[in-house]
């Protein structure tokens, strides 16, 4: 098995927009401006790690950039780029891969085909770099402006990342260029001999450098976005007992419901919709009654890892909506603290979340008070 680590270079201090954050960290579409790459990234079938070299100094800022995504620890980068990718480099020796892609964070959009044709340009190339056609015709201008003839454009072409690179080859290639000071990664392997191969790459995979680039990112990544709807479907039956738990909330009742884990079927039908979002399955999938460890588990917990897949899909849950059918208890008096407690494990503003109830008029299971139903409907965004 090909082991590929991407490597994602987020050490500048870049230009700041005048915000205080530095530019990776820069809020695009609500998410730090590195999420978006981390994201396309670590959901790639082909990546199987992901690595970040930050200044320490944002440590803070990664985590909010990083949170829920399965990433490497991220590690400390040098002076220049080019020494940050080196210790980014070297931190990866002990894992062994044998390719590694080198990803600017100033690059939000990295599209997933740019990264599969960098991925199979590598079963032929020790390297290779998206690159787009000069389409402007370049001029070279004197100190006072006045054109002087210009360089013939057809062979130039514009490189962006990530750089992918057989890891032996890209390493040695930096460890023996260390005094230099190259603005990408393709440059120190053609310095080091290391022959680079150019793939289509994409207008939308620019770099943000100015504040125009950053409201073009923010048009492109509001229209990037994908909404999905999952479903879900719960039925627990009453047994002894002298409480319910109802979308996480305790509530006093003659009854209790029966079940392996704590039988709050609110949050299971929720879990499913969420799993739905994904197609990751459903929720007996993920947490099989048989298994001894879920005897009496909150459901909270059930929740929590299906939301954690969503994150780690590139999905954002947007909005819950839950319908709990049953003659009693009543679930009225409860509904804020089930919107309350749901939004809280969803990290979802209340307003995302809403509970109804209804009873089936004396019909059926729920209506002989056999039982209680909930459905619930998901709403997740994608960053495409
Ligand atoms: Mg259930």
């Amino acid at each position: 098995m090909t082991k590929t680590i991407a490597l994602v270079v987020a050490a500048g201090r870049g230009s700041r927009f005048g915000a205080e954050r530095p530019k990776q960290y820069t809020l695009l579409a609500g998410l730090p401006l590195l999420r978006h790459s981390l994201l396309r990234l670590s959901c790639h079938p082909e990546i199987d790690a992901v690595r970040v070299v930050i200044q320490p100094d944002d440590q803070a800022d990664y985590e909010m950039a990083a949170a829920g995504l399965s990433l490497l620890t991220p590690v400390p980068g040098g002076a220049t780029r080019q020494a940050s990718v080196r210790l980014g480099l070297e931190s990866l020796v002990s894992l062994q891969p044998d390719r590694v892609l080198i990803h600017d964070a100033a690059r939000p959009f990295p599209s997933s085909q740019i990264i599969s044709r960098l991925v199979a340009a590598l079963d032929e190339w020790p390297g290779a770099i998206p690159a787009l056609p000069v389409v402007d015709t370049l001029k070279r201008a004197q100190p006072d402006g006045l054109l002087q003839q210009g360089p013939d454009r057809s062979h130039l072409v514009r490189a962006q990342t990530p750089q992918a690179f057989s890891f032996g080859a890209i390493l040695k290639a930096h460890r023996s260029l260390q005094s230099s000071d190259e603005t990408d990664d393709a440059a120190v392997a053609e310095k080091a001999g290391v022959s680079v191969v150019t793939v289509s790459g994409e207008e939308e995979n620019f770099k943000v450098t100015t504040a125009d680039d950053l409201r073009r990112a923010e048009n492109l990544a509001t229209g990037f976005r994908e909404f999905r709807t999952g479903l879900g479907y719960d039925v627990h039956a009453f047994s002894e007992g002298d409480f319910v738990t109802l979308c996480g909330v305790r509530i006093p009742h003659d009854r209790s419901l029966q079940g392996h884990s704590d039988a709050d079927v609110g949050l299971h039908a929720l879990t499913d919709a969420l799993l739905g979002c994904i197609a990751a399955g459903d929720i007996g999938q993920h947490f099989p009654p048989s298994d001894p460890r879920w005897q009496g588990a909150d459901s909270a917990e059930f929740l929590r890892h299906a939301a954690g897949l969503v994150t780690q899909a590139g999905g954002q849950v947007r909005h819950a909506d839950i319908t709990l059918i049953c003659e009693r208890p009543k679930i009225g008096p409860y509904r804020d603290a089930m919107r309350a407690r749901i939004a809280e494990l969803l990290d979802l503003d209340p307003g995302g979340v809403n509970i109804k109830a209804t009873t089936t008029e004396g019909l059926g299971f729920t209506g002989r008070r056999e039982g209680v139903a909930a459905q619930a409907v998901a709403t997740v965004a994608f960053l495409t």
